[in-house]
């Protein structure tokens, strides 16, 4: 045990590398006790120089690993046929070791207006996890204009970085369904993949990633963050730093450690409520992090970064949408950096709680306007085929 940590701590890579391949012989000489997909390594998981290690152990030179990559993350090649620059020896060894799907589709729905789609993917272990996909800026679409530096349509994907969720906010058909585990960052990277190559046949690409699937990012942290690496990489996906986004219910530890590292990503807090006791009855974390200790790492990230933090705010009847509430929400921010997104409540079968109608949540934005805190009134998307995060795979697992 001793050998195999010093192993790991001298070049992770490589010992990532031979973990897969110990794993796939292991699962050879065994086969009845492992399914085939199982035994394959789900090919998103691996970084870069882990690629370039295991295809030198295959006896490939090492400019084959950069071809596979960009046949994966530029042209988002999603079978090993079709990597017609690879010698047909090595795409069949490919074909065998390597799965480009690490899921499959339980079901998908597209929203009334098309504007929406959420897949409902299933793990090979039968846990279910969901990605949305949101179309923004379309001619028809009367609610949101295009992206403001492109001038085209938004393609916004929202993933999830784990199966269930730990967190137990009690407005979330995830949060209702409890923890079943964390996702792998190959299983991350993988529903970006997804989406990207469908979105690739109608000539369109993904414009942002925003990490509010199901689960809490920041309790998955190196997963995710190692997710957002390999998306991020400029030989592959390159896909900007700024262009994601993750929302966390405030796990302060992660949000220092996430100022520290001067990532370019976006944050958003979950913030619900403005006193402790609301917030706890909604969001059982602050019972662990209070509202004070969550604002006081925001301020710390602020000043790291030089980044703005956003404020999730979901409306709901009668609960925290009066004027009242987003003056004392306002005081709480007043000095610090950021912006507020309101968005009425997605209704979920737990929780008894009303979305907030569209003229009582411009009140609530006109006073956090007035007292000098900006907001945004974010649109709810796909209602009729249940979007919420965790709303579909609750519905599955029934
Ligand atoms: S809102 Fe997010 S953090 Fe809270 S239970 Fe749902 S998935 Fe988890």
């Amino acid at each position: 045990m001793q050998k195999l940590l010093e192993f790991f701590l001298q070049d992770p890579c490589a010992f990532r590398t031979q973990y897969y391949l110990i794993t796939k012989i292991f699962a050879q000489k065994f086969p009845l006790r492992s399914a085939k997909i199982e035994t394959m390594i789900n090919i998103y998981d691996l970084d870069l120089p882990s690629l370039t290690e295991l295809l030198k152990g295959w006896n490939e030179p090492a400019y084959r690993a950069k071809q596979v990559w960009q046949g994966l993350y530029v042209h988002l090649y999603n079978s090993p046929e079709r990597f017609t620059n690879l010698s047909k020896p090595l795409r069949e060894k490919m074909m065998e070791n390597f799965t480009f799907m690490p899921f499959s589709v339980k079901t998908f729905q597209d929203s009334s207006d098309k504007h929406t789609r959420k897949t409902l993917f299933e793990l090979p272990d039968r846990n279910l996890i969901e990605a949305v996909l949101m179309r923004y800026g379309d001619p028809a679409d009367t609610h949101d204009g295009p992206d403001a530096r492109t001038t085209k349509p938004r393609r916004t994907l929202c993933i999830s970085t784990q199966a269930g969720c730990a967190m137990g906010c009690v407005f979330c058909a995830t949060g209702q369904l409890g923890f079943k585990r964390h996702l792998s960052s190959g299983e991350i990277v993988a529903q970006v993949m997804y989406y990207a190559q469908m979105l690739k046949k109608q000539e369109e690409t993904v414009s942002n990633i925003v990490f509010m699937g199901m689960g809490e990012p920041f309790h998955n942290y190196e997963n995710t963050m190692a997710a957002i690496d390999r998306l991020n990489d400029s030989e592959g996906y390159n896909f900007g730093a700024r262009r994601f986004t993750i929302s966390t219910v405030g796990l302060v530890p992660q949000i220092r450690r996430f100022a520290d590292e001067q990532r370019q990503v976006n944050l958003a807090i979950s913030l619900h409520a403005i006193d402790d006791d609301a917030r706890v009855a909604m969001m059982p974390v602050n019972k662990r992090y209070k509202i004070d200790e969550v604002l006081e790492a925001c301020e710390y990230y602020v000043a790291k970064t030089s980044r703005r933090v956003t404020f999730e705010w979901a409306l709901i009847n009668g609960v925290n949408d009066t004027p009242e509430v987003a003056k004392k929400l306002a005081s709480k921010l007043r000095g610090l950096m950021c912006h507020v997104n309101a968005i009425p409540l997605n209704p979920t079968a737990g929780f008894d709680g009303q979305a907030t109608d569209r003229q009582r949540a411009i009140l609530f934005k006109e006073s956090l306007e007035q007292a000098g805190i900006p907001c945004t009134i974010r649109m709810r998307r796909g209602i009729d085929i249940n979007a919420g995060c965790g709303q579909l795979a609750g519905a599955a697992s029934k």
